[in-house]
């Protein structure tokens, strides 16, 4: 059986999706459940981009022990003292250098001949390599680049002291046979390629992302990078969860041993959409909502008569396990701390006395609390937590022939700020027009907007997903209540709190072109 490296950039590139913006917690959250998972790399960021987002990778450095964490970095010192400054106390340290090597790349984004683009690369790699013996060189855009020159570079780069050679499909161009065929020509063509990992990373222009990366591998490549949901730069990346599907599902054809804990999926996968505002679609593989259903049926019939008849992988294997288990308004402490055991998560003390108060004011709500709630409980504390401002009283009055209006109170560092009442076009833009006269900021857009039922039934949770821009920042909230308009006014005031806590200034990253 082969052995393929799974490397995780849903913080770096997925990060980059238009839209998406994390907060060093939020980050290091994902980031244990990729080591829960056990992704062999975790890019976590590119730490010359912004302070935020140094921090994001010096935390995950700190805190995340038997995974190789990386950092990225184009090929410049700055760029790579930075990288190692942010990934060196990590237990596995590792910088990923990258230059554009297509000839478009090279002359227009670049105005770099070619030979300054190699002497700069081994320049880089050698740099790096003072730091770490750990380097990942990736030529950017290599799908679109000469092939010669790509087998050169790679040689002098190994040379100068890469371990690992990653070919990017940067725009999603590649298609599956000639993808599968630049890589066994790499293969047959760069002496020292042995002695290196050979990674790729398809990006989804053209939906080819998973089929590349599977052409890859079937000719050679031992390293495949992927992003949770398949999030990422446009169109995306190759999803995580696709990849190692595939490989388990078909291990017949791949003969790759998958090393991974795919029960560990659906809950990264819910966790990402969460914070990332990033919503699945239904029909989306593996972990869509529809992905295990069967609406028609005929389909019904067989699937229950045989699963196999219908369906080709067991929705258990990706952790989405049918728990008929419910907690009540009578559960202790005790039960409620076994129920939780029950569904894999480790919660320090702290954590756990709040999510214990939560559920207990919960079933004070609804009279049975599912494993999904407690789940919705628990993710919830995984959200960005600093709440500078507090909500503390909440009414709202609307209906037929009355113009809606919110009466809202805040507390601000344990003292109570004066009530405010505003009205809206609707209950929602009451609360938020309200909100934004408490905190005294009239310049906050909403620019998305979601609410979701994430359980069945009258007194179902709802899930609600809010995104602001304040002065050009773009913030995500997000809250699960049994009452909407809490979860909204929730939601709204997450992300007022986590402008405040980056500082007034917020959390924008610079773009790779304008950064120099
Ligand atoms: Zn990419």
């Amino acid at each position: 059986m082969g052995k393929v490296k799974i490397f995780d950039t849903t913080l770096r590139d997925g990060e980059q999706s238009p839209g998406v913006s994390l907060m060093p917690d939020e980050k290091l959250a994902i980031a244990r459940q990729l080591a829960k998972l056990n992704v062999d790399i975790i890019e976590a960021g590119f730490p010359i981009s912004s302070e935020g987002d140094f921090k994001s990778v010096q935390k995950i450095a700190r805190e995340i022990d038997d995974v190789v964490i990386a950092g990225l970095a184009r090929s410049v010192k700055q760029d790579i003292d930075r990288a190692w400054e942010a990934v060196k106390e990590a237990n596995k340290p590792c910088i990923h250098v990258f230059i554009a090597t297509s000839p478009i790349h090279m002359e227009y984004k670049l105005q770099m001949p070619p030979e300054q683009v190699m002497e700069k690369a081994i320049e880089a790699v050698e740099y790096a390599a003072k730091y770490t013996h750990n380097v990942e060189f990736s030529a950017e855009d290599a799908s679109r680049s000469e092939p010669e020159f790509l087998y050169e570079l790679f040689e002098k780069v190994i040379n100068a002291g890469a371990r690992i050679i990653n070919i990017p499909d940067t725009v999603g161009y590649a298609v599956p046979e000639e993808f599968g065929n630049l890589i066994k020509n790499v293969k047959n063509n760069v002496d020292n390629i042995d002695q290196v990992d050979l990674s790729v990373h398809c990006h989804n222009d053209l939906g080819l992302g998973l089929a590349n990366s599977l052409a890859a591998v079937r000719n050679g490549a031992n390293q495949v990078e992927v992003a949770v949901n398949g999030i990422g730069e446009r169109a995306g990346n190759t999803a995580l969860e696709e990849v190692i599907m595939a490989f388990y599902t078909r291990e017949d054809h791949f003969q790759v041993e998958v090393k991974q804990d795919t029960t560990q999926i659906a809950r990264l996968s819910k966790m990402v959409a969460n914070l990332t505002g990033m919503h699945i679609q239904p029909n989306k593989a593996i972990v869509g909502e529809n992905a295990f259903a069967h609406e028609a049926g005929i389909h019904q019939h067989g699937v229950m008569q045989e699963r196999t008849t219908y369906e080709i992988m067991d929705a258990k294997t990706i952790g989405l396990e049918d728990n008929k288990l419910v907690l009540g308004k009578h559960s202790g402490r005790h039960a409620f701390r076994n129920f939780v055991e029950e569904l894999d998560y480790d919660l320090d003390e702290d954590t756990f006395e709040d999510v214990f108060v939560k559920f207990k004011d919960l079933a004070d709500k609804k009279k049975e609390i599912t494993p999904v709630e407690i789940e919705a409980l628990i993710e919830n504390q995984y959200h960005h937590h600093e709440e500078i401002y507090k909500l503390d009283y909440l009414s709202i009055s609307t209906g037929i022939n009355l113009i809606p209006t919110a009466t809202i109170r805040l507390n601000k560092d344990e003292k109570t700020i004066q009530k405010a009442t505003c009205s809206g076009d609707g209950p929602i833009d009451a609360i938020f027009h309200t909100i934004n006269e408490l905190v005294g900021m009239e310049d906050i857009k909403l620019i998305e907007y979601k609410i979701n039922a994430i359980t069945e039934g009258k007194d179902a949770l709802g899930e609600v997903i809010a995104k602001t821009e304040i002065k050009g920042n773009t913030f995500i909230g997000h809250s699960s209540q049994t009452d909407i308009t809490e979860a909204s006014a929730l939601a709204y005031l997450e992300t007022i709190n986590k402008y405040l806590a980056a500082g007034g200034n917020g959390n924008k990253k610079a773009k790779v072109e304008d950064l120099n």
